[in-house]
């Protein structure tokens, strides 16, 4: 069952109360992990809902309702990267998904929106809905699109079928044609505060998010992914054998990760190694606490200008994650570059 964030009730009042100037295109901007992504399906549901209840939430018993639950209405059509797709995409919440290591792997996939996927779109835009009504077009993230894919949409959002919604949702801004934010109705979407993140954290049973919020550019659903990533098998496995220190064996540690998003397990090495050097020259870290006395002793054994090079060097591997690649031979090379350098001290 999709639901609204807390902080996003005020919004959804005003925005809805205001339909009647809506114009053709709404896009939606806000930075990463505030939920836009869950707002926008929210939106598309009630107004394809036949009954939307008080406060125009859908219904979620009507024939419109079941087909949107189920994935497959007719009048619905999302545009995402093949990166993002999901098998669930109506019910998730992509936004938290995207950081997410328990998401499925997806390696090779495209993180752009293809001009092909915009193409696509004429048939559904441009011949008559299933049923009468709005049909959406929901695109996220919107700044993933190509530039031939946003030109393509730009001629859509110039001459729009009467009947058709745009919802674009950004993160980004910065990356869209001016030409394309420009024809559309940009609504900020709220930053919750520090105060109702941390109480909705503890409402979905996470501990102390006082301590984890500020790591996590105090966005709550990326603290949420977060915590449900420290606790997923793969990254007990990287922490498992990391901690081993000299005895770390980069070989088997890439075979168990090899099905798991690489640009996750390089996260993982970055906060470590972060860790590790931090600890040397503040003697604070600010990721792994449950392992301070593990890192204590590491980081007296490390080459802190080899560190810190390395550092540097797993922000070229954070880049390369995204590319087709082998897994294996990728992380092989990393895990055994991080070893040397701990046997040669
Ligand atoms: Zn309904």
């Amino acid at each position: 069952m999709l639901e609204l964030y807390p902080w996003q009730q005020e919004i959804w009042q005003k925005l809805l109360q205001n339909r009647q100037y809506w114009r053709h295109a709404l896009l939606l901007i806000g930075k990463k992990g505030i939920g836009k992504y869950t707002f926008s399906l929210q939106l598309a549901k009630s107004l394809l809902c036949h009954s939307a209840k008080a406060e125009h939430i859908a219904c979620g018993a009507c024939l419109s309702c079941g087909w949107f639950e189920q994935n497959g209405h007719p009048n619905l059509h999302c545009v995402i990267p093949e990166a993002l797709s999901t098998d669930s995409v109506a019910i998730t919440d992509q936004e938290n998904r995207e950081s997410s290591s328990l998401s499925k792997a997806k390696k090779n996939l495209s993180q752009q929106i293809s001009i092909d996927q915009i193409r696509h779109l004429n048939d559904f835009v441009y011949l008559t809905s299933h049923q009468k009504g709005y049909k959406i077009v929901l695109i996220y993230p919107a700044e993933t699109m190509t530039h031939a894919a946003a030109n393509a949409l730009l001629k859509k959002l110039e001459e729009p079928p009467a009947d058709v919604l745009f919802i674009l949702v950004a993160h980004q801004i910065q990356r869209l044609l001016p030409t394309i934010r420009s024809r559309c109705q940009q609504i900020v979407m709220p930053i919750p505060s520090v105060e109702t993140s941390i109480m909705w954290l503890k409402q979905h049973g996470i501990s102390d998010p006082e301590l984890i919020l500020p790591l996590n550019d105090f966005s709550p659903l990326s603290t949420y992914s977060f915590v449900l990533e420290q606790l997923s098998i793969p990254h007990q496995r990287f922490v498992d054998s990391i901690k081993q220190g000299k005895n770390f064996d980069p070989f088997a540690l890439a075979l168990s990760l090899q099905q798991t998003h690489l640009s996750t397990v390089v996260g993982w090495l970055q906060k470590w190694c972060y860790d590790l050097v931090s600890y040397r020259i503040t003697g604070k870290i600010r990721y792994y606490l449950k392992l301070l006395p593990i890192i204590q002793t590491l980081s007296k054994q490390i080459d802190l200008i080899a560190y810190m090079a390395f550092l540097k060097e797993l922000s070229t591997h954070q880049k390369l994650s995204h590319h087709p690649l082998n897994a294996r031979l990728f992380l092989e090379e990393m895990f055994i570059r991080y070893s040397f350098m701990l046997c040669n001290k």
